[in-house]
């Protein structure tokens, strides 16, 4: 602390007249019951605005199922189930129902994908992209990510993951009309670079990314790409765009909640077998304990 500092201001990052709001509601009701109608009228006025009166063209609003709205509802909500599947290595009894809900899960997403190893415990696929730079960079590494402006995300930036795990980011150099990567530019860049990771994650995608052409690039000095499909990842599943993972992505995370229709939240994709202890071990314990068993139900209701 700095013992200069002599006068504490209140500084709220909200909007201040409408946490006031909030306060008059709590201060002038007389009992918890009545705040918590107020709480449940709120979210009966969002029902009916952005339920029924609005089209909502917003990526991570996808309509969900009635299966998967049913299951994020479900008692299974109330358990807990810290640890990895099976009756051995879980923090708590009495997860032997959970243990076949998230298996259901993990063996669903590997089909889905294609693929050798899922994990289901991300609460966001921001932590996902977390995982990837906590597990396999260190700080201080090189990495190539997508600028904002052209469809990057901010989990891949200074502002995001990657900056707080210390990593130098460079730009992927982008043709800024098609959004397509500029392989001749990011060939020289790349050497120039020579990054541990090239991240592909873009929240505006036209045409699918030339991984072979980066992937044989980057594995001049061992580098290696990582895919964010946050935003095609339903596409992916679906078929109806590229296989990041078959044509050379080292590891793919995703969110349940855009294309793939499934509960807000995130999934982490990868084939190599070396890939999944440190891998896991940075979902758990680092990055997940008590993971959400009624949203692992419902991505499982939409990977099915
Ligand atoms: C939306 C998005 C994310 C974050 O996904 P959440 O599921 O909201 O955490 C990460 N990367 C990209 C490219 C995105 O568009």
């Amino acid at each position: 602390m700095n013992s200069t500092t002599t006068t504490t201001q209140n500084f709220e990052v909200h909007d201040q007249k409408v946490l006031n709001w909030a306060k008059e509601i709590i201060e002038h009701s007389s009992s918890p019951r009545l705040i918590q109608k107020e709480i449940l009228d709120a979210a009966d006025r969002n029902a009916i605005w952005r339920g029924q009166e609005c089209l909502n063209l917003l990526a991570p609003e996808a309509p969900t199922s009635p299966t998967v709205r049913q299951l994020l509802a479900s008692e299974v909500g109330t358990r807990a189930a810290e640890g990895h599947i099976g009756p051995t290595q879980r923090w708590f009894s009495g997860t032997k129902y959970i243990d076949e809900i998230e298996s259901l899960c993990v063996e669903l997403l590997k089909k889905v994908f294609n693929c050798n190893y899922a994990d289901h415990r991300l609460v966001a696929s921001m932590i996902g992209n977390m995982t990837v730079y906590a597990a396999l960079t260190k700080p201080g590494d090189n990495i190539l990510t997508i600028a904002q402006p052209l469809g990057g995300h901010s989990s891949n930036r200074y502002d995001g993951p990657a900056g707080i795990r210390g990593l130098n980011i460079f730009d992927v150099p982008m043709d800024p009309v098609d959004l397509v990567v500029d392989i001749d530019e990011f060939a020289k860049v790349a050497r120039e670079v020579r990054p541990t990771l090239v991240t592909l994650g873009a929240s505006m995608t036209l045409f699918p990314f030339s991984l072979k052409e980066m992937s044989e690039i980057v594995s001049e000095w061992g580098g290696k790409i990582f895919f964010d499909g946050a935003h095609q990842l339903g596409l992916i599943g679906g078929g109806q765009f590229q296989d990041p993972l078959n044509e050379g992505a080292w590891i793919m995370t995703g969110s349940a909640g855009k294309t793939f229709s499934g509960p807000q939240s995130g999934i982490i994709v990868w084939n190599d077998p070396n890939l999944t202890q440190p891998v896991c071990d940075t979902i758990f314990p680092a990055l997940a304990a008590t993971h959400q068993v009624n949203r692992v139900a419902a991505l499982a209701a939409s990977a099915a």
